[in-house]
This record gives structure tokens, C-alpha cells and sequence, in this order.
């Protein structure tokens, strides 16, 4: 089963075979696929028997395929809920240092450079 990210119309596997491909391919990430039907142009995305709450695209989409990044990107616009949202849940994660020491290891590190 596929659903269209766009207009969010379930397709049925038998009603692909009918449909052209125009960009995309199945294997990397989940990216939306274009297909042309009948009547239209759907950005299909495959998904479970079960229909899945409008998850938001992942944010770490390579940038490769510029074509198709722009299709893609056309595609969430077309959606409800942007998915940069997600964005903003992300914790930022500071890593520990110790100031004082690490300043402490760069001057050293200075010093020694300086001496020579
Ligand atoms: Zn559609």
C-alpha cells in the first residue's frame, strides 16, 4: 500500500502497476515517489497496512538528488503540518568540558609552539 503525501489518498499496489513513474526510487530513506495517474501527479509514499499518523519526513534527508529533493520539498509544502517541527524537539546536547582545563591545554600547547 502507498499514500500520497500531497492529498493523502491511499493506493493499492494493483493501481501503481497502472501509474508512470516519474522520480524516485524505493531502497533509500522515504522519500515521497512521484507517480503520474490518470488524473494526476501523486507523491507517494509507501507505507504498512495500518495507516500511519501523518509522520513527519525525516529532517536528515541527503542531499543528492536535488530533483527530487525539490519534489519533495513541494510535497511538504503541500502538507498541513510542517515537519520542521520536529526540529524544534531536539535537545541540544552540550558536551562537557571543563573550561579551565581545556584553556589550560591550549596554552600549554601555545607554549610549547612559541618556544621553538
Ligand atoms: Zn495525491
Amino acid at each position: 500500500m502507498h499514500i500520497c503525501t500531497v492529498c493523502e489518498r491511499v493506493f493499492n499496489d494493483d493501481e501503481l502497476e497502472n501509474a508512470i513513474q516519474i522520480s524516485g526510487s524505493y531502497g533509500r530513506s522515504r522519500t515521497p515517489i512521484a507517480f503520474r495517474f490518470s488524473d494526476g501527479i501523486h507523491y507517494l509514499r509507501k507505507i504498512g497496512v495500518k495507516k500511519p499518523k501523518q509522520s513527519p519526513m525525516p529532517t536528515t534527508e541527503p542531499k543528492e538528488d536535488s530533483e527530487l529533493l525539490k519534489e519533495t520539498v513541494n510535497a511538504l509544502a503541500a502538507l498541513p503540518i510542517p515537519p520542521v517541527a520536529e526540529l524544534e524537539v531536539k535537545p541540544q546536547v552540550k558536551p562537557e568540558i571543563n573550561e579551565e582545563e581545556s584553556i589550560r591545554a591550549m596554552q600549554f600547547a601555545w607554549g610549547i609552539r612559541r618556544s621553538k
